[in-house]
């Protein structure tokens, strides 16, 4: 029985998939793409439905192809997987969808490794691993096991229909734990929404989205986290036309509290962290406008000043005086929704490329283990790594280092190709 090869195997067809994709093509690079399920899936079956993207379209796209909306719209998530099939289509991107990837293994006393898929084997000289920096739901080991209360993580939430009667916890407060606990409460729950340690640009600021301030200030282009802000999210939202994520004027409409620390006989405790982690947010977000004022004065531009920016509304009662315990039942708490991250998950992927604890070791998502690359994971090269503009310039690192490395493969003795 005859094996099919190919040179450069990419497995998934999210955004990174396709970026490879094009990138690999022009550079005459033969690939195939395979997709389990189909094209940009998790846009489609692994997000809430009301979800847009949270930078404006203008921002949020590859450099070839515009959005079919108004340029600072913030497109909602089935128009970005429909964009990015269109895009495949463009392109022509060799993708085969409904095969799932089910194991890799480096080929011993020859190069290139062996993939079993759920559609039989495939040889290849190089695999792409660009299967998502969200891969499996992560829920803290704290999540109660008592019976009788609905648990389910942010990427299993679809609408508030979809709950029981009742209050809801959002554990989480980073852009999905944020826009779910919003939209819970206009559908009229009552809502507790756990906040942690966050940074929250403002949505605009004179006349500027901050997609457009971190790319002009060099923020999207930091090639690691700070120390100390590994734990850190970033409340952001495009929901209802884009607004900044405030969280005293959440905290009139919603129960801000701390960090939830433990369950214990259907009482859930918090940590005594909100004040401080609302005022980190605080800083954050004034020291972008900050830095904005900064780079408008230096470089002369003409953008309308925008003082009101700077007040805040008062503290709302639920951050004055917090509370620290909730007794669920009471409360009426019937839900509690877990918006805390996510982790990846390379089990099928049986190569000198992981460390330990399974996490992909690399440097620009060139791997360790030669013709293993990664491609979309957070800070793969810089903070916009994970984001529909940034894995596009990853994904073209990688293939020209897949060109390269092709080059040196086809060197015969006195060969000038
Ligand atoms: C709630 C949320 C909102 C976001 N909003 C934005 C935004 O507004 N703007 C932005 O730029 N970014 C946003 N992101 C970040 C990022 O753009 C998305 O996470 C995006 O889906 C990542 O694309 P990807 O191609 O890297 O991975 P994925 O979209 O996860 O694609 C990976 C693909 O691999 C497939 N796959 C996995 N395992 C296998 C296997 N073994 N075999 C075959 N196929 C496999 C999956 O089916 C999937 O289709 C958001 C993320 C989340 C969670």
């Amino acid at each position: 029985m005859t094996v099919e090869k190919i040179d450069t195997l990419i497995i998934g067809a999210g955004q990174a998939g396709v970026a490879m994709s094009e990138h690999l093509s022009n550079l005459d690079v033969p690939h195939l793409v395979l997709e389990r399920s189909r094209i940009a899936e998790r846009w489609r079956s692994e997000r809430w439905d009301s979800l847009v993207a949270n930078g404006p379209a203008w921002h949020d796209r590859f450099p070839g192809l515009e959005f079919d909306s108004a340029a600072d719209a913030f497109v909602p998530k089935e128009q970005i997987a429909d964009y990015f099939v269109t895009y495949a289509k463009k392109i022509n991107a060799p993708i085969r969808t409904g095969v799932e990837v089910l194991q890799v293994t480096r080929n011993t006393g020859r190069p290139g490794f062996t993939v079993q898929t759920s559609a039989g084997v495939i040889e290849a000289s190089r695999v792409v691993a660009a299967t998502g920096p969200f891969q499996r739901p992560v829920i803290p080991s704290i999540a109660p096991k008592d019976e009788g209360i609905t648990q389910l993580h942010s990427a299993a939430y679809r609408n508030p229909q979809q709950l029981p009667e009742g209050a809801v916890l959002v554990v989480g407060a980073g852009s999905s734990g944020v826009q779910i606990a919003d939209e819970l409460q206009r559908a009229g729950r009552q809502v507790y929404l756990s906040v942690g340690a966050h940074d929250r640009p403002p949505r605009s600021y004179r006349n500027r989205d901050f997609c457009w301030w971190l790319g002009v200030l060099g923020e999207w282009d930091a090639q690691a986290m700070k120390p100390g802000t590994e734990h850190v999210t970033i409340a952001v939202s495009g929901a209802h036309g884009g607004h900044t994520v405030d969280f005293r004027e959440l905290g009139q409409r919603i129960t801000l509290v701390g960090m939830t620390q433990a369950f214990n006989a259907g009482v859930v405790s918090f940590q005594a962290d909100l004040a401080a982690n609302i005022a980190r947010g605080d800083e954050n977000y004034l020291a972008l406008l900050d830095a904005a004022d900064a780079y408008i004065e230096r470089n002369g531009l003409d953008l309308p000043p925008e003082p009101a920016a700077r007040t805040m509304l008062a503290d709302p009662q639920c951050l004055s005086q917090p509370l620290l315990e909730l007794d669920l039942a009471k409360a009426g708490v019937s839900t509690i929704i877990w918006a805390t991250g996510f982790a990846v998950d390379y089990s099928w992927l049986q190569v000198d490329a992981l460390d330990e604890h399974g996490k992909p070791q690399h440097q620009r998502g060139v791997s360790r283990e030669p013709g293993v690359y990664f491609v979309g994971l957070p800070w793969l090269s810089r903070r916009g790594s994970t984001f529909i503009w940034g894995v596009w310039h990853d994904a073209k690192y990688i293939a020209d280092h897949i060109a390269t490395q092709r080059k040196y493969f086809a060197y015969r003795d006195g060969s000038q190709r």
